[in-house]
């Protein structure tokens, strides 16, 4: 039986790494992003699956565009749903004192509060699926344990938010049998890591989805790196 997925973020970066390699691997993808008439990679890869990769416009920080998508797709059974969608702020950089608390609110919606709302729109599909995965991509530098540079309030702050919020998932959503984890990809090249990042985006993507590929419910409510190896919270 066919696998199916739904990531949001799907149009540059990890995202369109993750849409790349599971429509290679014979997935049904739910591809969602802000702006389908401008994503050239992502259209291309829909053409190239035909039937297999769907488009779907979603900014995950419009709440109203979610419950819409959700009642769209209401007769899905989604296998994995991936929330990748992610924002480091601009003005994170500036440090101590120069905090942009505006761009503060935009960052936790997209990082922290999206996940949520992501899961409690979609919480039906996923529950009649097959496999039964939540998959939110957070960071390490949403760990308290690790921090030990300072500064990065607002990148820091959203995504530690998004690693309770997957942990509560997992306490709650348990009784339906689904498992909820919180994923760190690694130092990835892309638009947000940056030419010096440490992994190719291809690796860090194939890295993720063999740990995936073996989670089941005993792996619920963990946070786990690229290399299948637990992070402190
Ligand atoms: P990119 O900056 O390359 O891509 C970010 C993606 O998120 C884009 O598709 C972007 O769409 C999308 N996005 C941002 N805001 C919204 C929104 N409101 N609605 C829908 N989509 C949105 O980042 P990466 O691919 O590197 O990051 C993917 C995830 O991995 C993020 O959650 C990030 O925090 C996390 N991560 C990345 C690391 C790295 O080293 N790269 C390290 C640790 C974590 P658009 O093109 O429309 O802006």
């Amino acid at each position: 039986m066919t696998n199916t997925m739904l990531i949001t973020g799907a149009n540059r970066g990890i995202g369109l790494e993750f849409v790349r390699q599971y429509a290679a691997d014979g997935w049904r993808v739910l591809a969602c992003c802000r702006h389908p008439d401008k994503s050239v990679a992502l259209t291309e890869l829909a053409k190239q699956h035909p039937g297999q990769v769907m488009i779907h416009a979603l900014d995950v920080a419009d709440h109203a565009q979610i419950e819409q998508l959700a009642k769209v797709l209401s007769n899905e059974a989604i296998d994995l749903l991936m929330n990748n969608a992610g924002v480091y702020p601009a003005s994170d950089k500036n440090g101590f004192g120069r905090t942009d608390y505006a761009e503060w609110m935009t960052a936790f919606s997209i990082n922290a509060m999206a996940p949520l709302k992501m899961v409690e729109a979609f919480v039906d599909q996923i529950a009649r699926s097959r496999r039964k995965l939540i998959v939110t991509i957070t960071s390490q530098m949403g760990s308290v344990a690790d921090n030990s540079s300072g500064g990065s309030y607002l990148y820091r702050s959203s995504k530690a938010a998004a690693n309770i919020v997957v942990k509560s998932l997992a306490i709650d959503l348990k009784d339906k049998g689904i498992t909820a984890v919180a994923f760190n990809p690694g130092w990835v090249k892309t638009d947000m890591g940056g030419p010096n990042a440490m992994i190719p985006v291809e690796q860090s993507v194939a890295d993720m989805r063999r740990v995936i590929s073996r989670l089941g419910l005993a792996d619920s409510g963990k946070f786990i790196g690229n290399d299948g190896i637990e992070i402190p919270w």
